[in-house]
């Protein structure tokens, strides 16, 4: 049988993050988790209500929001977790970090116990279960600091993006990687057919029509916090925000947008405050 995709949580209103369980004949592969002990649950329940064993669960990049819900998603069942040793890494490095920032924000929503990806793989290698074949991308830092996007079946028309596209919402850049985001898009643009699928992080699917929505934010993300005055912090801030606000007018995700501005003036030299 085709590979059927389920897309967890299956309605978009309000919801924060995405991902994945693909159906194959005899079992199923997760991609991602997700971040709260509830919606990981649901996940998990999600994956029950099919009915097949759980294969292997697949992670996209080194964000929180993507893998803080693996233990709920996984449920003690013996299967590997696969990420590039950069996204393993990483995760094992930030961990405690997140803990500390993530935490508080969800309380009693955020995964006490949290298990991290266990089985490395390279760029460009396949693993696959049933008839489905996943390919890994090993982009290294974009949107997270290590990112690796995979690519179901031979002909690269599906393809489980993480969070290089974001769906009509505000983004990320605190990581402060958006050259290398900027140019792993032109890369997969031109890797990618142009009709590929791509089921994404943050709302989706979506198509190739996006990447310009998404060079087009980071363009003017980076242009809006480089010329903000930022003599006065708090203004600078509203201003980036408005100018946001005006390329992409939703409140989806605004805060994720306004945690950026700050490391990436920092890191454009703009502002000088340590941080
Ligand atoms: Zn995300």
């Amino acid at each position: 049988m085709t590979p059927t995709v389920h897309r967890f949580p299956a309605e978009q209103e309000g919801v924060f993050v995405n991902a994945y369980l693909v159906e194959t004949a005899a079992g199923v592969v997760a991609v991602d988790s997700l971040l709260t002990v509830s919606d990981s649950t649901a996940m998990r329940r999600g994956l029950e209500r099919i009915g097949k064993p759980l294969r292997a669960v697949l992670v996209t990049h080194s964000h929180p929001d993507h893998y803080a819900g693996l233990a709920q998603l996984v449920a003690g069942d013996d299967v590997p977790i696969i990420a590039p040793q950069g996204v393993i890494d990483t995760i094992a490095r930030d961990d405690a970090e997140k803990d500390a920032i993530v935490g508080p924000m969800f309380a009693d929503e955020w995964p006490s116990r949290r298990i991290f990806p266990d089985t490395p793989i390279r760029d460009g290698e396949s693993v696959t279960f049933d008839d489905a074949r996943f390919t890994v991308i090993d982009l290294g830092p974009s949107e997270s600091p290590h990112d690796s996007p995979w690519i179901l079946g031979d002909d690269g028309k599906t393809v489980f993006l993480g969070d290089q596209i974001y769906d009509h919402r505000h983004c990320y850049l605190a990581d402060g990687f958006h050259r290398e985001w900027l140019a792993n898009m032109q890369m997969l643009r031109e890797r990618l057919p142009a009709d590929a699928i791509f089921h994404i992080g943050h709302g989706g699917p979506v198509g190739g029509e996006m990447w310009d929505w998404q060079r087009g934010y980071i363009e003017t993300f980076v242009a809006a916090v480089g010329e903000a005055n930022w003599a006065d912090a708090e203004q600078a801030k509203a201003a980036v925000i408005s100018r946001m606000k005006e390329y992409e007018p939703t409140g989806e995700l605004q805060f994720l947008m306004e945690l950026s501005i700050e490391p990436v003036a920092r890191q454009l030299g703009v502002l000088s405050v340590p941080g």
